[in-house]
């Protein structure tokens, strides 16, 4: 059978592919420091080439930032889009990796056999699965399957500041009829999952302020109002007992999961006991009534991420500020609208204030969750060849955090977009001692192969 000779390839082929993951891993491509530019560019060209070896027609695409790699393949059948990114973060503090982090080894661990270095999880191993499935296929049967459209990114670790520009000027040559994201992890150790729930992400600074300067409490105490006290009060009453927020209109447009689903995320036996173990923590903190896994994958929240104010040096003194500070965000679900939380929220501070004290308002970014509509044929197709590979069952699964490439590839492409990756939760991504594992590597590659198979 075809595929079977393409999978038959991808592991005999191991240990080559492994190499050129290396010989990318030792570009430091770290795209927030601009004394890496060139070797972003670096990257990039090496990706074009790699890419043009296999028969695309690719090309490195300047933008204000770093380029963007584009490459096409095929003209008839389904037409896939390939999303990763080639850039990563830096790695300070060096002193605490093992190996230079731009000296990339394989290493047996204690757990596993893995690839060490700076992005050998996040994103270049990766991005490398797929291309490494491509070059499997493309040797087996002299082509690739259906229209393939790679799509790599230099600046995800950046921000992406040229990324919608980008978008927005290429929507018609990148616009496919899915994107394949490939920049997350497996479920749990050996359970794939199709990433199909995104939260969106809102953040508020708040500074309230009272007096024109800071005071003696022995003087003002009792007389004079205290800032810091006003904040608290506003920050503690953003959950009632239950763990639910408080703000007016908070959970306009957060939809119950259906039943369905809820009994498919139960099934996966989710262990929340070990996750907060981990941690050295043991109950859950969200809204009552909730497991784990709902608390992170459909419901939003309100986390206080800081607060300053006041005297925090060493010793004592007795000073009652003029201002204090808070930083406060919002993961959001469903349809909630970030802009009306924003207003709503503001609106409520400004209500508990006390006569003298006035509060400012600095926003961080507002970006609306994402959910895809697993209701068309290729989200089956795909979970049946991960649940093939892996030998079971595929899930799908929500995410804690924001990704917001698959959002724009909505807005902008108008385009449906699976998040299929296969890191796991050790791989110490942005940190020092990164690393992918090879098992990762070469079944993700797999996966891949099968998913092409499933899809074209
Ligand atoms: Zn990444």
């Amino acid at each position: 059978m075809t595929l079977d000779a393409v999978l038959t390839r991808i592991d005999i082929d191991l240990p080559a592919s492994l190499d050129r993951l290396l010989d990318l891993l030792r570009i430091p491509s770290i795209s927030t420091d601009p004394a890496y530019k060139a070797d972003c560019d670096r990257a990039a060209d090496w990706l074009v080439a790699d890419l043009a070896g296999l028969g695309f027609t690719a090309s490195k695409r300047p933008t204000s930032g770093h380029p963007m790699v584009v490459a096409h393949i095929g003209d008839a059948g389904p037409h896939l889009m390939f999303y990763g990114h080639y850039d990563v973060q830096p790695v300070d503090p060096v002193d605490l990796w093992t190996r230079d982090p731009f000296a990339p080894q394989i290493e047996e661990t204690a757990k596993a056999k893995v690839i060490r270095g700076r992005g050998a999880a996040d994103d270049k191993g990766q991005l490398m699965t797929f291309l490494e499935a491509c070059r499997a296929w493309k040797a087996t049967h002299g082509a690739l399957p259906g229209r393939i459209t790679v799509f790599l990114e230099g600046e995800e670790e950046s921000g992406s500041p040229s990324l919608i520009p980008f978008l927005k000027d290429n929507a018609d040559e990148l616009k496919a009829d899915i994107a394949l994201i490939c920049d997350t992890g497996l479920f749990a150790d050996r359970v794939p999952a199709i990433v199909t729930r995104l939260r969106g992400l809102l953040g508020e600074e708040i500074t309230i302020e009272g007096p024109t300067k800071d005071l003696h409490s022995g003087m003002y105490g009792g007389v004079a109002m205290n800032p810091i006290r006003v904040l608290t009060r506003i920050l503690a009453s953003l959950h009632d007992d239950d763990g639910r927020v408080t703000i007016p209109g908070f959970y306009d447009g957060v939809p119950e999961i259906p039943d369905t689903l809820k009994a498919a995320w139960d099934g996966l036996n989710f262990d929340h006991c070990a996750f907060l173990g981990d941690v050295g923590l043991s109950h859950l903190a969200g809204e009552a009534g909730r497991t784990a896994l709902e608390q992170i994958w459909s419901r939003p929240t309100c986390e206080i991420n800081g607060i300053e104010g006041g005297y925090t040096g060493d010793g004592f003194k007795t000073v009652l500020p003029s201002k204090a500070h808070a930083k406060v965000s919002f993961r959001l679900v469903g349809q909630q609208d970030p802009h009306a939380i924003r207003e709503s929220f503001r609106t409520m501070v400004q209500s508990m204030l006390p006569a003298d004290c006035t509060a400012s308002f600095t926003p961080h970014g507002a970006s609306p969750a994402g959910q895809m509509d697993t209701s068309g044929p290729a989200f089956e197709k795909a979970r049946q060849a991960l649940s093939e590979e892996w030998g079971v069952d595929a899930a799908y699964t929500g995410c804690g955090g924001s990704i917001p490439i698959a959002g724009y590839f909505k807005t902008y492409l108008d385009m449906d977009a699976m998040l299929i990756g296969f890191g796991r939760d050790d791989d110490q991504i942005h940190s020092p001692n990164e690393k992918y594992d090879v098992e990762c590597f070469h079944k993700g590659t797999r996966s891949w192969a099968r998913i092409l198979a499933a899809l074209t």
